[in-house]
């Protein structure tokens, strides 16, 4: 029997579901490997009671969330983290400083007050356990397919470790910091294949931080060249304000 796999979306903007209508080539493949019984952007059924691999996308932003995943950790024997919002918490969770009325009240003024239910937005690994993370704003779809075949194998999560700067150098791209611009690939883990640098646009960081990213170090190097660290934490909090280093 093919695994049974269903995806949800909490708080985002469905933007990584879009992405996995893109696969193109590989999604009959992939389709022809699962049994996909729910997809909450395509779907207009029910999600099933009984299934095998959970893929989340979104931030935790309401108790509803939160007993969801709790619902899927208890039934899925595999649960994949999939995009910025799911992995690290990304930009919803820009709102999780402070308290949260503060935070609308500074967005909608005297409008709409904070609903019932609603709670500072977290990653997902911070109310479940999670098997398999598929950073990046949106995900990759090459490692989409590689990771749901892990998955669908039983291998373990494979996350690369180092930060980007060690890919966009085997691309002989110019270093963006050569230009006095700001560039997030030394902090940020690698494995889009330094997409953006080699497109001309500076990292910012989508992929979270890499694991031996050392901030310490990488501020004080750039602050050598002159380069405006505060500007350099700023846009890296854009998707890593829950990181520990960010958050003392
Ligand atoms: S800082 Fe950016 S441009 Fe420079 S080497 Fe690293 S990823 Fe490439
Ligand atoms: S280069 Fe940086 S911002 Fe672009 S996809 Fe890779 S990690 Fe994300």
């Amino acid at each position: 029997m093919a695994p049974r796999v269903v995806v949800i979306g909490l708080a985002s903007d469905f933007g990584c579901q879009v992405q996995m209508t893109n696969i193109e080539d590989d999604l009959l493949d992939v389709l022809g490997l699962i049994d996909l019984q729910y997809w909450q952007l395509a779907s207009s059924g029910h999600m099933p009671d009984s299934y095998d691999v959970a893929i989340v996308e979104g931030a935790v932003t309401t108790l509803e969330h939160i007993a969801t995943l709790e619902r899927v950790r208890a039934t899925a024997s595999a649960v994949i983290a999939i995009g910025a919002c799911a992995v690290t918490g990304g930009i919803p969770a820009l709102a999780s400083h402070g308290r949260l009325e503060e935070r609308y009240s500074l967005v909608y003024g005297d409008g709409p007050s904070v609903a019932p239910g609603r709670i500072k937005p977290q990653a997902v690994d911070s109310v479940i356990d999670v098997d398999y993370r598929i950073p990046g704003c949106p995900i990759d779809m090459g490692e989409f397919v590689q990771v749901l075949s892990r998955a669908l194998q039983g291998l373990s999560d494979h996350l690369p470790q180092e930060p980007l700067c060690a890919i966009c150098k085997t691309k002989e791209n110019v270093c963006f910091y050569e230009r006095g611009e700001v560039c997030l690939g030394v902090l940020t883990r690698t494995g889009c294949d330094a997409r953006c640098v080699s497109l001309g646009r500076p990292c910012t960081g989508c992929r979270g931080l890499a694991e031996d990213a050392n901030l310490e170090s990488a501020l004080r190097l750039l602050d050598e060249r002159g380069i405006d660290t505060s500007d350099v934490l700023v846009r890296a909090r854009l998707y890593n304000t829950l990181e520990e280093a960010f958050t003392r």
